[in-house]
């Protein structure tokens, strides 16, 4: 069988969801969380999410470097992407979240080399923020980056792709995908809608997953 595979960041590979971290210990907290209740309701584009929350925060280069070098990644990613490497599985970060915080807790465990599909932070000397979304787009219009549209735009003739996350912006991705790993919100939501899905706890079952898949 040959896979191809695309992975939520925030919860997933990170143990903690960075962006909500991050936007809660550098910007307004109480006001984060009521923007993200809109946007899980489908009043706020995932797009002005971001751009009102970049607006009321403030995060120099250095923070970030020290914010990043604290974020854990689930204790067997590393093994799950050199296994996928071994065996010439493609896989994607697929992010509706920042790629400069996932680039830099990718690059401190040692991983340079993952193609990061997220939105794009753009961070001045004096710490205020900009966003960027280079993959509005190709996708649904309710996200900022579609994580459906990769599994969509990358999937090739004979393939099985496979879908992990863990919340509510990988809904897409689970539409797309011929397999999904599903946890926390991401499994309510698949068992409240019926929607199919494997589930898993960490990237230990992911690997065992994918041996078998291959050896089918
Ligand atoms: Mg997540
Ligand atoms: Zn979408």
């Amino acid at each position: 069988m040959k896979l191809r595979v695309f992975c939520d960041f925030d919860g997933t590979i990170a143990v903690n969801d960075v962006g909500n971290e991050l936007f809660t210990t550098f910007g307004d907290a109480a006001y984060w969380w009521r923007l993200v209740a809109q946007w899980k309701k489908g009043e706020l584009d995932g797009r002005d999410l971001w751009r009102k929350q970049c607006v009321v925060s403030n995060i120099t280069i250095g923070q970030l470097d020290e914010f990043a070098r604290q974020q854990p990644v689930d204790p067997y990613f590393i093994e799950f992407y050199r296994f996928c490497r071994e065996w010439k599985i493609p896989v994607y970060v697929v992010s509706d979240g920042m790629d400069a915080y996932i680039a830099r807790i990718l690059s401190r465990h040692g991983i340079d080399d993952l193609d990061i599909r997220a939105n794009h932070l753009i961070i001045h000397d004096d710490g205020s923020l900009a966003v960027e979304f280079p993959y509005y787009q190709a996708g649904c219009c309710n996200c900022g980056n579609c994580k459906g549209a990769h599994v969509r735009n990358e999937k090739q003739p004979g393939e099985t792709t496979i879908y992990i996350g863990d919340g509510h912006s990988d809904i897409c991705g689970l539409r797309e995908a011929d397999i999904t790993f599903a946890k926390g919100a991401l499994l309510d939501y698949c068992r409240e809608k019926g929607e199919a899905c494997r589930t898993f706890t960490d990237f230990a079952d992911i690997i065992r997953a994918v041996k078998a898949l291959l050896a089918e």
